[in-house]
């Protein structure tokens, strides 16, 4: 089983599109992990069945036995968040400032407070509408630690591609290069680097070709909006063909991507024959490789 990210530095570049393509064209030998967690939107494409829905706790709060509390203060001084006050003669958190750090039980002299554990979103399994397993997820407002969560949704994937002895775990990454992304890309076979040729896209894709060296996954990359700038086009090659990144596709300027998200149709479903042309090649490319053999 190999597991393939699809990521981009930045949002907007298609990622999302590209991915319910290729999930399309992987049919039944997939299982897809939607890791973009804080604004998940694949299953408006892949329009899963959802078969169970688990809580999932991904940091703690601090509990305060105001009993035994002297309200001596050390716990409000001792946190960076200035997360405790004093309401009607108790501490109370506040749970939108606490970063679940532990560091006010730490210091607590009576062990008056504990940390139990706080619920920050939840994740499903589902069955996409090209009948394979899906696993998505979706991190509660204003929630942190969605690294965590998306290692969840990764660790299920591959559980569910053992369990249904698929040969692909297709993962819809993040944007941006934080603790998500990170997340979603480490210790995978490949990743797609989907990029548009702007001013910000060759920047943030500069960025992603950093990260993924780090982790020495080889990478692929595929460049939208190809025809948007000139310049940019030719700084995303001239990087790929500096770090020996294979470019795929250039998909040019099209409402097709926009129109599939709204549609809630695939790209090869838009009925154009050049993109359709494109996602094949990129698929084919990417499962002829030699890593993937
Ligand atoms: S867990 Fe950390 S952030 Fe939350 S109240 Fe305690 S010290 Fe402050
Ligand atoms: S450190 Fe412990 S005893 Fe002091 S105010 Fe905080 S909870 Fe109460």
């Amino acid at each position: 089983m190999k597991e393939i990210a699809v990521v981009s530095g930045k949002g907007g570049t298609g990622k999302t599109t590209v991915t319910a393509a290729l999930a399309q064209l992987a049919g039944a030998d997939a299982v897809v992990a939607d890791c973009d967690v804080d604004a998940a939107n694949l299953h408006l494409l892949l329009r899963p069945e959802v078969l169970s829905e688990e809580r999932f706790y991904g940091s703690s709060l601090p509990m305060f036995d105001a009993r035994q509390c002297t309200l001596c203060g050390l716990c409000e001084s001792a946190c960076a968040w200035d997360a405790l006050h004093i309401r009607n003669g108790q501490y109370e958190v506040d749970t939108a400032a606490c970063e679940g750090c532990g560091v006010c039980a730490h210091v607590c002299p009576g062990g008056f407070i504990t940390m139990t554990p706080r619920l920050t979103g939840h994740w499903y399994t589902s069955r996409s509408r090209f009948d394979q397993p899906m696993v998505q997820a979706r991190l509660g407002t204003g929630q942190e630690n969605s690294g965590k969560l998306v290692t969840r949704v990764r660790t299920e994937a591959v559980a569910c591609a053992d369990r249904f002895n698929a040969g692909w775990v297709l993962i819809d990454g993040p944007p941006g290069l934080g603790c998500p992304a990170i997340a979603a890309i480490s210790g995978t076979t490949a990743v797609l680097l989907v990029t548009e040729a702007t001013r910000a896209g060759v920047h943030d894709l500069a960025r992603m070709i950093t990260l993924v060296e780090h982790f020495s996954i080889p990478a692929y990359c595929v460049i939208n909006k190809a025809d948007c700038s000139q310049q940019a086009r030719d700084d995303i090659r001239s990087h790929c063909s500096e770090h020996a990144i294979p470019v795929l596709a250039e998909f040019p300027f099209s409402s097709v991507f926009p129109a599939s998200l709204h549609e809630g149709r695939t790209l090869l479903e838009m009925q154009d024959d050049g993109i359709t042309a494109q996602m094949e090649h990129i698929w084919n490319a990417i499962t002829e490789q030699e890593i993937f053999a």
